[in-house]
């Protein structure tokens, strides 16, 4: 019956994840998957999630479905997060906020909006991004390009191809933007040059799909969400995807959210409507636990401070790893440029490695980064650091 399925190839992340895991070697070290973990290499349990966590059991009752849309609670708070409590588009009613399941969920229901609601647009991701975007939107039906990010000579961003890409796009195409902390490499637009990008959004009518999975590792909480203020600010009409996984380290959790800002409020309740309708025909409702833990640690003055706290240690000591790892390099191969490492942010960096070298970092030191040279420096801790710059020394010295 299901001779003609074909094999799955596997994700190609997940699969290194699973090579380390079988790995015997003592000193093996992680760096692949996009998973935050503390200096003792454990995932952390975040002490103001626990306490959260803790108060939702003990006042747990029924259990009914949620809406389709998800929990008021937690939708209203994402919206709080991410633009401010007294914004004025929240005020107005113009957002649409649905809880997904994780922002992967949010970003689904939204390719699938776009795909009905804008069937010609064509979705432009950055070179290189996530690589699961263009699977999603793809998924979706929709046809992907890609626009200019990275540039491997200087570790750093190629604004001006980028800014002269996007003034040369039909009207209504979808732009996908990481907001903070880029995956894979770690290279983000200053807020100068978002500010550039908001004329030609608004006179070429663009489309953006911001992605913020990573908010507060960046530069913190407030700082990493410049880029859908300032849209909202400036009254442009665009998607954001966000996500709790790492900021809250509840990865299994799978809570996120989809907003999409628009116009007024009449249209976002249409917008609203079919999102619920997508939802529906897809998985009826989100799950209810996670969102409820995330809902009550943005909304509880004490939990919500411990948490910034937390988020605030996390993204210093990732910080921390990448001087020791810049400065370590440096020391080893005087005469090379390592300062991307400082100025990359977030969770990952583009190492300037090879494919061929970074299968070398993986079979003659147990070093694993993905095959794009993409490492995870929150897989970093003052144990491996320095194993690991000596072997990415010894690997690019040839
Ligand atoms: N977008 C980007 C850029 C990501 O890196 C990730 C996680 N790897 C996601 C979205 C998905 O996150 P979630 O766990 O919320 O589905």
């Amino acid at each position: 019956m299901f001779e003609h399925v074909d094999a799955y190839a596997g994700d190609p992340i997940l699969s290194l994840n699973e090579a380390f895991q079988k790995d015997p070697r003592a000193g093996k070290i992680n760096l692949s998957i996009g998973i935050y973990f503390d200096n003792d290499g454990r995932i952390p349990m975040l002490p103001s999630v626990r306490a959260a966590e803790l108060a939702v059991v003990e006042a747990a009752g029924p259990r009914p479905y949620l809406p389709m849309e998800g929990a008021a609670n937690f939708r209203s708070a994402v919206q709080a997060l991410l633009f401010g409590a007294d914004h004025p588009a929240i005020q107005a009613g113009r957002i649409a906020t649905i809880q997904g399941v994780g922002s992967s969920g949010g970003l689904k229901v939204g390719a699938d909006l776009l795909k009905r609601y804008f069937p010609d647009s064509k979705i432009h991701l950055s070179d290189p991004t996530w690589d699961n975007h263009r699977a999603v939107f793809e998924g979706s039906g929709h046809s992907c390009e890609t626009y200019p990010y990275y540039d491997p000579a200087t570790g750093g961003l190629r604004f001006d191809a980028l800014l002269a890409h996007f003034k040369a796009l039909p009207p209504r195409s979808v732009v996908v933007m990481h907001a903070c902390c880029h995956n894979p490499t770690g290279v983000d637009l200053t807020q100068d040059q978002w500010r550039a990008l908001v004329p030609v959004i608004r006179e070429l009518q663009l489309l953006p799909f911001l992605d913020l999975a990573y908010q507060g590792y960046g530069d913190g909480i407030e700082e990493d969400a410049f880029a859908p203020r300032l849209l909202a600010d400036e009254g442009l009409a665009f998607l954001i995807a966000n996500s709790f996984s790492k900021s809250m380290s509840l990865y299994g959790e799978r809570c996120g959210g989809l907003s999409v800002i628009c116009p007024d409020a009449d249209q976002a309740a249409r917008v609203l409507g079919q999102m619920k309708f997508m939802i529906r025909r897809n998985y009826s409702n989100p799950p209810m636990h996670g969102g409820q833990v995330v809902a009550k640690v943005l909304t509880d003055a004490k939990l919500r401070a411990m948490w910034e706290a937390e988020v605030k240690d996390m993204r210093e000591r990732i910080q921390s790893m990448r001087r020791q790892l810049h400065d370590v390099l440096v020391a080893k191969l005087p005469g090379r440029n390592f300062d991307y490492f400082l100025t990359q942010r977030g969770m990952f960096s583009y190492t300037g490695l090879s494919p061929e070298q970074a299968e070398r970092l993986k079979t003659e030191f147990g070093v694993y980064i993905l095959r794009s040279g993409r490492m995870c420096v929150a897989g970093l801790n003052t144990r491996n650091v320095e194993a690991t710059a000596e072997a990415m020394a010894a690997v690019l010295a040839g």
